[in-house]
């Protein structure tokens, strides 16, 4: 690769990103040219500059409303055909490093392209067609009006079906079904040259494992087929503490092996926190008030098993789910007084973090900087970077939760051929930092601290050799991506070359520079 000058310019490094390619005007006589059913804005894109991360903000010169596949497609093939500009499908616009802003080029809002959805069934099992810019909320919604449900989520529902897909989408239930992106059974894509192709294992099968996991850099996905199962109604919610590291995961990793085990695995780590269980308490109920009343957080380093048992009231009865819990819970090693359970619907569960998102918006604290970092660790490392970072860089998890959970990838369908990028051992842990910057602090809750105790983590991490993959990865350099996808990285080129030849896709992620 990189023989051509062709492919040599789409290798070199990204510095002028920031260009504009866009003249204000020149975009808008050009464009209304194109015959579209939805329109374009050219005033009000400030919406599009904006993410969840609250720290980049590149502005595009338009804003496509797309109300079907073809304005899509005409308006993808027409930048490719006239020399300039880049494009930039937006979801929910829930990235953190402006993923999915276009400085100067043209942002497609793909919520405005409502597509019926279709459900069938067939030799792949039960399925529902989504648009690719369909909420996940909406998708459950729906399907579980005819007691169906996707298999597997991410903790935060509103965001898009395309926006998961192009990164992996991990949660609890991926230690079993696999991310997202191993639950999709075709996609739909306007690929960077403007052309409509389906997709799936069997049919261009090269363009859909590149676009899943994809960043968005092969093409855009305009609708989806997403695997379903019989969905149940409720769900029984339980949390635990450990003080002890080791026997948290090796106890996480107990059920994560299991073929009867929970339906949802995951955990988080407390650090410096007082009046924990009180909190709690608002939602779950603690096995037995007495001795959880005698237990004590104060300032102690723990971790928190959370786990989820799925039921349906008209299949299952109480008894049998609770002596199924019982069972998986008396092989586990955690603090017996710090049992607490919750019984929510599986809407509820799912939707959790909406919960805590109203909550937030209330307090004016939805709409901060927020500095994530999203990791994945090789099992074989976890107790050595769980020993340096929790003992010694994280000193308090009061600026948003920390996750971690391990994943066991020899479950997961087809996951080498996609795009995403992992350690390679099986047992890998998601670990992320999902911390709040408090605007304009200079202290511990600030952007920059949290900034500077990322790139600590990174930097040991690196020294220590721990082999880690970002989640979510956000690079400056090619250097660096090439570095990510290790590898991979001559098949992710070879994949550009051939679907996005002009590297007009995606240029939030600064993988790749527009040619001309
Ligand atoms: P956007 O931010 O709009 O877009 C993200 C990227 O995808 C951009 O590069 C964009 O160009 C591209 N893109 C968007 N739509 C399409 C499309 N139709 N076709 C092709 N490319 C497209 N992730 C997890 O895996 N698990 C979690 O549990 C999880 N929880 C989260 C909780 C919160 C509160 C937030 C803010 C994020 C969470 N994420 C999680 C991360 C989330 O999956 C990504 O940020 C995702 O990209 C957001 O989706 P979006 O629709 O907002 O995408």
């Amino acid at each position: 690769l990189c023989h051509t000058p062709h492919e040599s310019k789409l290798c070199s490094t990204n510095q002028n990103h920031h260009q504009l390619i866009f003249s204000p005007s020149q975009p808008r006589s050009a464009l209304e040219t194109l015959n579209l059913d939805g329109y374009f804005s050219y005033q009000n894109t400030a919406h599009a500059a904006r993410d969840f991360g609250n720290r980049f903000f590149f502005r595009p010169a338009a804003v496509l409303h797309p109300k079907s596949v073809p304005d899509i497609a005409s308006t993808v093939k027409h930048v490719y055909e006239m020399g300039a500009g880049t494009v930039a499908a937006r979801g929910h616009g829930h990235s953190l490093q402006g993923q999915a802003q276009a400085d100067g080029g043209i942002v497609i809002n793909m919520e405005s392209l409502i597509r019926p959805r279709r459900g069938g069934g067939d030799g792949g099992g039960r399925y529902v067609d989504v648009s690719g810019g369909e909420l996940w909320i909406d998708v459950l919604k729906e399907t579980v009006k005819h007691g169906l449900t996707p298999k597997s989520w991410t903790d935060y529902l509103h965001l898009t079906v395309g926006g998961t897909l192009s990164n992996g989408g991990i949660s609890g239930q991926a230690f079993r079904h696999g991310p997202q992106i191993s639950n999709v059974q075709q996609l739909e894509v306007v690929t960077g040259k403007g052309e409509v192709v389906t997709c799936s294992e069997k049919q261009n099968a090269e363009l859909f494992f590149s676009v899943l996991g994809g960043l968005g850099q092969f093409g855009i996905i305009t609708r989806a087929r997403i695997s379903l199962e019989p969905a149940p109604n409720m769900v029984k919610w339980i949390r635990v503490l450990y003080s002890d590291f080791s026997q948290f995961s090796s106890d996480q990793e107990h059920l994560i092996s299991l073929d009867e085990s929970f339906d949802y695995i995951e955990g988080f780590v407390i650090i410096n926190r007082t009046g924990l269980l009180n909190n709690w308490q608002s939602s779950f109920h603690p096995k037995d008030p007495v001795q959880a009343s005698q237990f004590i957080s104060d300032g102690k380093t723990l971790y928190c098993l959370e786990v989820a048992k799925y039921f349906s009231t008209q299949h299952d009865s109480n008894e049998t789910v609770d002596m199924q819990i019982q069972g998986l819970l008396s092989n586990l090693h955690f603090i017996p007084s710090t049992l607490f359970i919750s019984e929510v619907s599986y809407v509820g569960f799912l939707d959790r973090v909406h919960v805590a998102e109203m909550k937030l918006r209330e307090q004016g604290l939805w709409e901060v900087p927020h500095p994530w970092l999203s990791l994945l660790i090789p099992g074989s490392k976890m107790a050595q970077f769980a020993s340096e970072v929790f003992g010694s860089i994280v000193t308090d998890s009061s600026n948003g939760p920390i996750l971690i959970y391990p994943l066991n990838q020899s479950k997961w369908n087809n996951i080498k051929k996609t795009s995403l990028v992992t350690p390679r051992e099986d047992v890998i842990y998601h670990v992320s930092f999902l911390a709040s910057a408090v605007p304009s602090s200079t202290g511990e809750d600030g952007l920059d601290y949290i900034l500077a105790r990322n790139q600590r983590i990174l930097d040991f991490s690196s020294g220590a050799g721990i082999g880690l993959k970002q989640y979510l990865p956000h690079y400056t350099t090619q250097e660096d991506w090439k570095a990510h996808f290790g590898s991979k990285w001559e098949v992710f080129l070879k994949r550009k070359l051939t679907y996005d030849p002009l590297a007009i896709l995606a240029p939030g992620h600064r993988i790749f520079k527009r040619q001309y």
